[in-house]
């Protein structure tokens, strides 16, 4: 899967501003944010969408969706965030490898 750009993200092939990274997942800066905080976070392993998760990635599934909170935190979004999964063409997903869209603004302290 070395043309999956997010896969050689993954490798450390191409440059990106991560901010976490543990055994099985990866959060990373969108390059073109919508908003103050955007990021990127995947599972390290490939899957090319929502729809191609496996009844063996419920584990990473849940690795992911707790990493988000928590992100949104480290972010300053104590307040609440946004997230979202596009999935296939028609749902708008351009990279087939599972991401999802972590965005906000940091709160005002
Ligand atoms: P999608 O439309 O597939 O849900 O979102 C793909 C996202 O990946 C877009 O927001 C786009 O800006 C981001 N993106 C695409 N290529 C790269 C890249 O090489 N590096 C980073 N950091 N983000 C990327
Ligand atoms: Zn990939």
């Amino acid at each position: 899967m070395e043309t999956c750009v997010f896969c050689r993200i993954v490798a450390g092939e191409l440059p990106a501003d991560v901010v976490y990274e543990d055994d099985a997942i990866i959060a990373f800066k969108d390059i073109h944010p919508e908003v103050p905080v955007h990021l990127l976070v995947i599972p390290k392993k490939h899957i090319a969408s929502l729809a191609h998760v496996q009844t063996e990635d419920a584990g990473l599934m849940a690795q992911l969706m707790m990493a988000l909170p928590k992100l949104a935190v480290q972010q300053g979004m104590e307040q609440g965030f946004k997230t979202r999964i596009n999935t296939g063409r028609a749902g708008g997903q351009e990279v087939a490898h599972l991401h999802i869209h972590l965005t906000g603004r940091p709160s005002l302290k």
